[in-house]
């Protein structure tokens, strides 16, 4: 397995080709705003690691098929915690068993501590085939990661991005969360240029802190603590924007920010353009437009490991969209892109009368500020404007889609 030497040219869509995504449900410890699917690996860690490996491993054979992604995403989680050869073992069982094209690009969620402690990480991934690494910075100021309950330090960021810079990785991306207590707009900037200085770092994701119920976040925000910013409309939300776009890191997505159009995320623009993807491991989800179908895999851990080697079936459940849910789902994300929705195309799918039954707010949208109509018709591309993109989810929930629902042979 080598990595692919080249970005492919910029396009708005992403490649057609399905992705598989590989979630790895363990942390070194669980940060007090995490809701995801995940548990402390513990002192069994490396055993358990190694269970995990093995349904994985059965799971890749259970679900054999011509999927032939191009894409394979380890994310979690803490992939970065798993054994050396682990990425390259995976992926060649996924190539065998046809979910994965050979050489696919393959991408690793990785915590910066992970690559501190060992100096050589970096390296074997690239030799493994990794081709690009999302690193969960979070903040580049040491009070704000003791607050976010992180192991690492602002330093340690830097260490991490130079090893993977050295190794040679095609793809650097930090993520970023902004809006803790406290965080004024001008250290917010500071902190943006902190991260956009580090050499090679070539792609950003920038999410808000939401305080979850059920985290240990949501429990001290119950109890009357103020965990983040006071509301302030879109403030900080354009700080992000603009000082990104500033240093050369223009949106594609309201939380992502890329170097160069061939940069975008290969594997997110899969999700968001409703191209197929098959997720492995627990709690993972999956999609097949073709059924209009969302499954899931089963969330803990032990249940997972259980229906998958006992079992010989590892999804829990699966729903069948209907079209208005679909061109909702749609809606909620293509909206939230800069490239937007292609009315054209969403009405050939839908039904030309969902289009027509919007016009009037389409237009209104624009005299607004909300989006940009190209060419000034309500037929043809709808791009969010930067004030757009903050409010992207209550626009597509604006949206009548009441047309599609007596519309039975949409989509
Ligand atoms: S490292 Fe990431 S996945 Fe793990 S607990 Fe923290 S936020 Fe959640």
């Amino acid at each position: 397995m080598s990595r692919r030497p080249d970005p492919t040219p910029p396009s708005r869509a992403p490649s057609p080709a399905p992705g598989l995504y590989v979630h790895v449900p363990f942390c070194a410890r669980i940060c007090p705003y995490c809701d995801f699917a995940v548990t402390a690996l513990g002192r069994s860690g490396p055993s358990r690691l190694e269970r995990y490996r093995r349904a994985l491993l059965a799971e890749i054979e259970l679900r054999a098929a011509p999927l032939a992604a191009d894409t394979v995403y380890f994310g979690g989680g803490t992939p970065s915690l798993a054994p050396r050869g682990f990425f390259r073992e995976i992926v060649e069982a996924a190539v065998a068993q046809g979910l994965a094209t050979p050489e696919p690009f393959v991408f690793v969620e990785a915590n910066p501590e992970d690559l501190v402690q060992d100096p050589g990480r970096a390296a074997r991934w690239a030799a493994e085939g990794v081709y690009g690494v999302s690193l969960g910075a979070q903040a580049l100021d040491d009070s704000r990661l003791r607050f976010l309950g992180r192991l690492h330090s602002a330093k340690d960021v830097e260490v991490a991005v130079s090893r993977l810079a050295e190794a040679g990785l095609a793809w650097i991306s930090l993520d970023l969360i902004y809006g803790t207590a406290g965080q004024s707009a001008d250290s917010l900037a500071a902190e943006i240029g902190l991260a956009t200085d580090l050499p090679r770092v070539n792609h950003l994701s920038a999410y808000e802190l939401t305080v979850e119920p059920g985290t240990p976040f949501g429990r001290r925000a119950a109890s009357g603590e103020t965990l983040t910013t006071e509301p302030d409309g879109d403030g900080l939300f354009r700080v992000v924007h603009e000082t990104l776009a500033d240093s050369g890191f223009p949106a594609y997505e309201a939380s992502n920010f890329a170097a160069a159009p061939a940069l975008r995320s290969r594997h997110n623009r899969k999700y968001w353009s409703g191209v197929r993807y098959l997720g492995i491991g627990p709690s993972a989800h999956s999609f097949d437009p073709e059924r209009s179908e969302r499954s899931w895999n089963h969330r803990e851990f032990g249940d997972w490991e259980a229906a998958v080697l006992r079992d010989g079936e590892p999804t829990a459940g699966r729903e069948r969209l209907r079209p208005a849910e679909r061109a909702l789902e749609e809606l909620l994300l293509r909206l939230r892109t800069a490239d937007g929705l292609d009315l054209g195309d969403f009405g050939s799918r839908y039904g030309e009368s969902v289009v027509r039954a919007n016009r009037t707010r389409f237009r209104n949208w624009e005299t607004l500020g909300l989006v940009r109509l190209e060419g000034g018709s309500a037929d043809g591309r709808i791009e969010p404007t930067l004030e757009g993109l903050a409010v992207a989810d209550a626009l597509a929930r604006e949206v009548n889609l009441d047309a599609l629902a007596q519309d039975r042979n949409a989509a």
